[in-house]
C-alpha cells in the first residue's frame, strides 16, 4: 500500500477538523484532512446552519401573522417548506463553496475524500491510501442519538431527517427539551404545527439557569407550546398516518410526527481508536488539556471530547491543536467560558457560572442581579418579555456569569463573553457607554445596576 506523510493526519473535516487544518496550513505545517461526507460536517449540513435558516424563516412568518400588533395588516398564508429548503439551501450552498475555496487554497493541505479509519497511532487508512502523520487529529464529530426502543423512520425523525420534511405536520412531539428540542418546537409552531414537548427533567434547557428555563416555559405556553415536563417514554409505535407515544405514566400522545432530540453521541465507534490505545468514556475520547489522549501522537477535538458540543468549541479546539503541535504554546480551552446561544423564540444566550456553580465556588459571597427587559426601549419596541441576569463572585469580585433571555437576545453573547472572559467589574462596565435604543443597553443597565447606580431599574 503507497503510504503519504504529512504533518498531520485530520480525521473529519468538520469544524473541529477543517479549523486545525487551515491554522496548521498557516503556520507552515502539511496536512491531510480526511473525510467520507462533506467539507463543513454537521454543523455546515446538518446542525447550526441549515436550523438556523429555517428558525429565520420561523421568524419571518411570524412577523407576517403579528403585523397587526404593529399596525401593519399582514397575514401568513401558508409555509411553502419547499420554498424554506431552497433558502437553507442557498445559504449553505454558499457557504460551502466558500470553505471549499478557501481550503483549496491552503495549498497544504490535501483533501482526502473518503471513509478513514486509524490503524496505528500515525496512520489512517483511506481506502488503499495509507496517510501517516507525525501527528494525528481525531475530529469524527457526532450523531443524533435515540432511545432504545425508539426506531428512527417514517414518522419518527431526529434533527437529521427533519431538515427536509415535505409538509409541515399537523401535530408534533418533540422528546427531549434540550437545545435540539426546543428549536426545532419553535420552528414548528411557528409554521403552525401543534407541538409537545416531552421532556425527562423538570425543567427545559437544563444546562441553563432555571430563571431561563422558566421563561422560556411562560414564553412558550404563550406560543401555545405544550411541555411536559419528568415525563419518561414507555413505548413509541406508529401506523401509516399518526405515530403515538406512550409515556411511564401511562398517558398517551399522538402526533404526525415525532422528533427524537435526546442528545448527539460521539462518533468514535468502529474507527480503531481503541485499537489504537486509546480510552474511551462512554464512547467519549478522553484527553488532558491540552487535548492530548494519552497516546503520543494523537489529540482529539470537538463533539468527541466530553464537554459541551458546539461548532465554536471545535473550532477553537482545533486551532488549539494546530497551534500546540506548531510549538506557539497556546492557552487551553476553558469550557466554563465558552459562550452558549439557543435560537429559539425567545432566544437564550448565556456564557460563565449559573448561580448555582459560582456559590459551589465563591461561596455565599456571590452576588447576582437581574435586568427585566420590560425597562428596555428596544426591547419594548421589538414586544419581547425576558432579563438579563449577572453573577458576581462578591462584593468586590468580577462578573462570573451572564444569562440572558429574550427575543433576539443571541446577539448580546459577544460583549457578555468579553465581561466574563476579562473578569470585569460591574462599575467597569458601568462606566462604559451603551447605545441607546439598543437591546445591548440592557447589559449596560444590568451592569449599572450591580455597582449600585441604576438607571431605568430599581436597585
Ligand atoms: P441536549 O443534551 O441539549 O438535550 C437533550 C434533552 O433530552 C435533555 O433535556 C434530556 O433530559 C432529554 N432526554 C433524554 N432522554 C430522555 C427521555 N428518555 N425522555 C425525555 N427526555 C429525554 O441534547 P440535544 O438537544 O439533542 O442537542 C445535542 C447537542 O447539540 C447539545 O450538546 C447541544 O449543545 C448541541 N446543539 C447546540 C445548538 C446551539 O448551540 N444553538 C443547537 C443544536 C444542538
Amino acid at each position: 500500500m503507497p503510504s503519504e506523510t504529512f504533518d498531520i493526519v485530520i480525521l473529519g473535516a468538520g469544524s473541529g477538523g477543517y479549523a486545525c487544518a487551515l491554522r496548521a496550513a498557516q503556520l507552515g505545517l502539511t496536512v491531510a484532512l480526511v473525510e467520507k461526507d462533506k467539507l463543513g460536517g454537521t454543523c455546515l449540513h446538518r446542525g447550526c446552519i441549515p436550523t438556523k435558516a429555517m428558525l429565520h424563516s420561523a421568524e419571518v412568518a411570524d412577523a407576517a401573522r403579528g403585523g397587526a400588533a404593529y399596525g401593519v395588516n399582514s397575514s401568513l398564508e401558508s409555509i411553502d417548506l419547499a420554498g424554506v429548503h431552497r433558502y437553507k439551501d442557498g445559504v449553505v450552498g454558499r457557504l460551502y463553496k466558500g470553505l471549499q475555496g478557501l481550503v483549496k487554497s491552503a495549498t497544504a493541505i490535501t483533501f482526502v475524500e473518503g471513509e478513514g479509519r486509524l490503524s496505528s497511532p500515525t496512520t489512517v487508512t483511506v481506502g488503499d491510501r495509507e496517510l501517516v502523520g507525525k501527528h494525528i487529529v481525531l475530529a469524527s464529530g457526532s450523531y443524533a442519538r435515540t432511545l432504545p426502543g425508539v426506531q428512527i423512520g417514517g414518522r419518527v425523525m431526529t434533527s437529521d431527517e427533519a431538515l427536509t420534511l415535505e409538509d409541515v405536520p399537523a401535530r408534533t412531539i418533540v422528546l427531549g427539551g434540550g437545545v435540539i428540542g426546543v428549536e426545532f418546537a419553535s420552528v414548528l409552531r411557528s409554521f403552525g404545527s401543534e407541538v409537545t414537548i416531552v421532556e425527562a427533567l423538570d425543567r427545559l434547557v437544563a444546562a441553563e439557569e432555571p430563571a431561563v428555563s422558566k421563561q422560556l416555559e411562560r414564553a412558550f405556553r404563550k406560543r401555545k407550546i405544550t411541555t411536559k415536563l419528568g415525563a419518561r417514554v414507555a413505548s413509541v409505535s406508529q401506523s401509516d398516518d399518526t405515530v403515538t407515544l406512550t409515556l411511564e405514566s401511562g398517558d398517551t400522545l399522538e402526533a404526525e410526527l415525532l422528533l427524537v432530540a435526546v442528545g448527539r453521541g460521539p462518533r468514535t465507534e468502529g474507527l480503531g481508536y481503541e485499537e489504537a490505545g486509546l480510552t474511551l468514556d462512554r464512547g467519549f475520547v478522553t484527553t488532558d488539556e491540552r487535548l492530548r489522549t494519552g497516546v503520543g501522537t494523537v489529540r482529539a477535538v470537538g463533539d468527541i471530547v466530553p464537554g459541551p458540543q458546539l461548532a465554536h468549541r471545535g473550532f477553537a479546539h482545533g486551532i488549539f491543536v494546530a497551534e500546540d503541535i506548531a510549538g506557539l504554546d497556546p492557552t487551553p480551552i476553558d469550557d466554563t467560558l465558552i459562550p452558549k446561544v439557543t435560537y429559539c423564540d425567545p432566544e437564550i444566550a448565556s456564557v460563565g457560572l449559573s448561580e448555582e456553580q459560582a456559590r459551589a465556588k465563591h461561596g455565599d459571597a456571590v452576588t447576582t442581579y437581574e435586568f427585566n427587559l420590560g425597562g428596555n426601549g428596544k426591547s419594548q419596541i421589538l414586544g419581547t418579555a425576558g432579563f438579563v441576569k449577572l453573577v458576581r463572585s462578591g462584593p468586590d469580585g468580577p462578573v462570573v456569569g451572564v444569562h440572558m433571555v429574550g427575543a433576539r437576545m443571541g446577539e448580546q453573547i459577544g460583549e457578555a463573553q468579553l465581561i466574563v472572559s476579562w473578569e470585569a467589574l460591574p462599575e467597569e462596565v458601568a462606566a462604559l457607554i451603551h447605545a441607546h435604543p439598543t437591546q445591548n443597553e440592557a447589559l449596560g443597565e444590568a451592569h449599572l445596576a450591580l455597582a449600585g447606580k441604576p438607571l431605568h431599574a430599581h436597585a
